[in-house]
C-alpha cells in the first residue's frame, strides 16, 4: 500500500500561494491526508430566491439594487444592508460590524450569498456566513462551506480540494471487508468525495455517516489494540496469599463494605495475572477509595515493590499521608511525603533513601513528576482525582517505574455505559456505596429572601457543638479583586453575622502554613465557623463538621458543588447544606434543583454530562482522545455507541497493521499515544 500521495506534503502536491500558505499552517493543514480531513462545517443549497425555504442554509446569487450602513436598534453594533435580486426574487443580507463593506458593494455589483435564510414580514433575509463577488456562473446543486481562517476564501479552499480529491480513492478502508459488506456503508473513498463536494442530499447523509462510523470505528479498534499490547507485559504478576490479604486488611479499623471488598477482588485479579493494570476506580467522596488504593499498595510492598501516590493539591496529599500513616502506625513500612516546597537538604534525605528502596510509599504532589525522584522499584501508580492532571503528566509517573500498575481515581463519576465508550481501554471499577453511619446531607436551595431565617438556624446548630464551612466561589484563585471580595466577606461573617462565634479563614494565596494552620484549627474546633474558597473541594477531612453554606452557589458546577457537599455529612451529628444563590440563567436553576434531589453521584454527573454535552466532557485534556474530524461525541452517539459494538464483535477480523496505519494517516497518532 503505498499511501506517499497521501503523506505527501501540500505545498508539494499543489501550488500553494505565498497567500494562503500561513492559513493553512493555521488551520494545521500540512499533508495533503490533512486537507481531505478538512470537512465543510456546513453545505448550502444553490437556489434561486423565488425557491427558498426559511431556515435553509442557502447559497444565491443576483445583482445588488441598495445599500447602506445603519445602526443596530438596542445595541451599538453597526449593521450593512443589501438588497440583491436574482430576477425570481430580492434578498436583504445583513452584515454585523463591517461598515467598510459598503465601499465594495455598488448597486449593479454582482455577488454570491451563502448562509442561514429568514423569512419574516413578507421578505427574505439571509446572515451571509460567505459571499464572492463576481461569482462564476451559478449552477443548482450543494455548495460546501469550510471553517476557515484569515487569509483564505472559500473559493480558494475548494479548489485546492478538488486539486487533490482523486487521493481520496488511495485511503485505506479501516474496517474489515464483512464489516463494511453487512453495513452496505458507501465506500471510503465515494464517501470522501461525497463529502467535499456532493451531488445532492442523499449523497451527502451517506457520505457522511460513512466516514463518521469509520473514524469511531478506527479509534475504538486502537484502544482496543493498545489494550491488547498491554496484556502482553507479563512482568508484574505478583503473588496474593490468603494470608497475605488476611494480614493487609488487618491494618484498617474498619471492616471494608461490599463495594470495597469487590473492587479490591477486581484489583486482586489484575495484579495477579499478566498485563499491567490500567484501572479507573470511582466512587463519591469518602466512599473508601483510598482505604482500597492501599489495599492495593500493602499487596504490591509485600511482593518488594514500592508505591506512588499523586494527588493535586498539597492539602489532598497531606491528608493522605496523614490518613495512610494512621493506618500504618507500629509497622516498618515506611510512608513519605514530597512537597513542591521542602528544605533541599531534607529532599535529598528522602530521595537517597527512595532509591534505595527504604522507602515504601511515596506521596505527594506534582513534586513527583520531577526529574530527581527516582524509586528502586515502583510497581503501583495511584494517581488521586485523576482529571486534573493532564496525560503528559500521568505519563510522566508512569515513567518513573517499568511499566507499573496505574490505578486512577475519580470522585466526579462518569456514567459506565459513557466511560466505556471513552476510555475503550480502561478497566472500571465502581465503590456505589458508603461506609456504614453516614446519613445524607440534608440540602436546601435558600433564596435571597430568606438569608436571615437560614443563619438562625445555622447559628442554632453552631450554639449545639456543629461547626460549618462557608464557601466563597472564586473564578480565580489570583484575582486580587475577588480575594478581596472573599477576605471581606470572611470579615463581615465574623463581625456582623456571627459575631459570637470564631471564624477563620483559608484561601489560595496564603502559605501552606498559613493553610493548615486555618485548618487545623477548625478540625480541632478551635475555629467554629471556616471561611474558604474552593480550596476546601478536596481533601479536607473534618468530621465535626456538618454545616456547609455555598455563597453564590449558582457560580458552581453540578460536580463541584457535590464535591463540596462530600466535605460534610462525615460524622454521626445531622449535616446541612446551604445554597445561597439568585441564579440568572434556566442552567443554573436547573443545577441547584438538581443537587437538592439526589445525593447519587452517578445521576449527578449523568445530568451534569447532560447539560455540559460529551463533546466538552471529550474534549478536555483528561480524555486523552485524539482531536476527530468528522464524527461528534455529542451528536453521532448512536454511531459511536454502534462502531464501539462492532469493534468489540470483529474485534478478531481486525487487521492490526492495517489499524495502526490509519492511525496515523487519520488522527496523526500511534495507537500507544492514545492514552486515559
Ligand atoms: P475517598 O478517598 O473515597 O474520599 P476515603 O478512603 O478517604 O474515601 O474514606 C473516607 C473516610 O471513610 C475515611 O475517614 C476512612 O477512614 C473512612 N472509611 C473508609 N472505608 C470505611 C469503611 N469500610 N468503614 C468505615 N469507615 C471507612
Ligand atoms: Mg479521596
Amino acid at each position: 500500500m503505498d499511501l506517499t500521495p497521501l503523506t505527501e506534503p501540500l505545498d508539494q502536491a499543489v501550488r500553494v500561494t505565498a497567500r494562503v500558505a500561513p492559513a493553512l499552517a493555521r488551520l494545521k493543514i500540512k499533508r495533503v491526508i490533512d486537507l481531505l480531513n478538512h470537512f465543510p462545517r456546513a453545505y448550502n443549497q444553490r437556489v434561486t430566491i423565488s425557491q427558498l425555504k426559511a431556515g435553509m442554509y442557502a447559497s444565491v446569487a443576483g445583482q445588488v439594487v441598495s445599500v447602506e450602513n445603519k445602526a443596530a436598534k438596542r445595541s451599538r453594533m453597526k449593521l450593512t444592508e443589501a438588497v440583491v435580486s436574482d430576477g425570481t426574487g430580492a434578498i436583504k443580507a445583513v452584515w454585523f460590524n463591517q461598515p467598510w463593506l459598503t465601499g465594495k458593494l455598488h448597486p449593479g455589483t454582482r455577488i454570491r450569498l451563502s448562509g442561514p435564510v429568514d423569512y419574516a414580514y413578507n421578505a427574505w433575509s439571509i446572515k451571509p456566513s460567505a459571499f464572492e463577488l463576481n461569482p462564476p456562473p451559478f449552477e443548482p446543486g450543494l455548495e460546501a462551506e469550510y471553517p476557515l481562517s484569515d487569509g483564505i476564501s472559500n473559493e480558494d479552499f475548494v479548489a485546492l480540494v478538488a486539486a487533490v480529491i482523486n487521493r481520496a480513492e488511495l485511503i485505506p478502508d479501516p474496517l474489515p471487508h464483512a464489516l463494511a459488506t453487512q453495513l452496505r456503508l458507501m465506500p471510503i473513498g465515494e464517501a470522501y468525495r461525497h463529502a467535499h463536494a456532493p451531488k445532492h442530499a442523499k449523497a451527502l447523509d451517506a457520505a457522511r455517516l460513512a466516514l463518521k462510523y469509520r473514524e469511531f470505528f478506527l479509534l475504538q479498534a486502537g484502544l482496543r489494540l493498545r489494550r491488547r499490547s498491554e496484556a502482553h507485559d507479563a512482568e508484574l504478576a505478583i503473588t496474593v496469599t490468603d494470608d497475605l490479604r488476611a494480614r493487609a486488611l488487618k491494618y484498617f479499623p474498619f471492616e471494608f463494605t461490599g463495594a470495597q471488598t469487590r473492587v479490591c477482588g477486581e484489583i486482586e485479579r489484575d495484579l495477579t495475572t499478566p498485563g499491567r493494570m490500567h484501572r479507573l476506580l470511582q466512587g463519591d467522596v469518602g466512599s473508601g477509595k483510598t482505604a482500597v488504593a492501599l489495599f492495593a499498595a500493602l499487596l504490591m510492598l509485600d511482593n518488594g515493590y514500592q508505591c506512588a501516590i499523586m494527588a493535586p493539591t498539597e492539602v489532598l496529599a497531606r491528608q493522605h499521608y496523614a490518613n495512610i500513616s494512621a493506618y500504618l502506625k507500629g509497622t516498618r513500612v515506611r510512608v513519605a511525603l514530597l512537597l513542591g516546597g521542602m528544605k533541599k537538604s531534607e529532599r535529598d534525605a528522602l530521595m537517597t533513601d527512595l532509591e534505595a528502596g527504604k522507602v515504601h510509599i511515596l506521596i505527594g504532589t506534582h513534586a513527583l513528576l520531577e526529574d530527581y525522584v527516582k524509586f528502586k522499584k515502583l510497581g503501583l501508580c495511584v494517581i488521586d482525582e485523576q482529571h486534573k492532571f493532564g496525560v503528559a503528566q500521568r505519563a510522566t509517573l508512569r515513567a518513573k517505574g517499568n511499566r507499573p500498575h496505574v490505578l486512577a481515581m475519580s470522585a466526579t463519576p462518569i456514567p459506565r455505559t459513557l466511560s466505556m465508550t471513552l476510555y475503550g481501554a480502561l478497566d472500571v471499577s465502581i465503590i456505589d456505596e458508603l461506609p456504614p453511619g453516614r446519613t445524607p446531607v440534608i440540602t436546601q436551595w435558600v433564596h435571597r429572601s430568606r438569608e436571615q431565617h437560614a443563619y438562625e438556624r445555622i447559628r442554632a446548630e453552631l450554639k449545639d457543638g456543629g461547626r460549618a464551612y462557608f464557601v466563597y466561589p472564586l473564578v480565580n484563585e489570583s484575582d486580587k479583586l475577588e480575594l478581596k471580595s472573599a477576605t471581606e466577606f470572611a470579615e463581615t461573617l465574623k463581625n456582623e453575622t456571627f459575631p459570637e462565634f470564631r471564624v477563620g479563614l483559608v484561601h489560595g494565596q496564603m502559605s501552606t502554613d498559613e493553610k493548615d494552620a486555618a485548618v487545623q484549627a477548625f478540625r480541632n474546633g478551635k475555629l467554629d465557623i471556616l471561611a474558604a474558597t474552593v480550596v476546601v473541594e478536596v481533601g479536607v477531612d473534618v468530621p465535626e463538621a456538618n454545616i456547609m453554606v455555598i455563597e453564590n452557589a449558582e457560580r458552581f458546577g453540578l460536580s463541584q458543588l457535590h464535591q463540596l457537599r462530600g466535605r460534610v455529612g462525615r460524622g454521626r451529628k445531622q449535616s446541612y447544606l446551604y445554597l445561597f444563590g439568585d441564579p440568572k440563567t434556566e442552567e443554573a436553576v436547573k443545577r441547584l434543583n438538581v443537587i437538592c434531589a439526589t445525593h447519587d453521584g452517578f445521576r449527578i454527573a449523568e445530568e451534569d454530562l447532560r447539560m455540559r454535552g460529551f463533546g466538552d466532557f471529550a474534549g478536555t485534556r483528561q480524555s486523552g482522545l485524539p482531536k476527530l474530524h468528522i464524527g461528534d461525541f455529542d451528536r453521532d452517539y448512536e454511531a459511536l455507541h454502534r462502531a464501539r459494538m462492532d469493534a468489540g464483535k470483529f474485534g478478531e477480523q481486525v487487521d492490526e497493521a492495517l489499524i495502526r496505519t490509519c492511525l496515523e494517516l487519520h488522527f496523526g497518532c500511534k495507537y500507544r499515544l492514545l492514552d486515559v
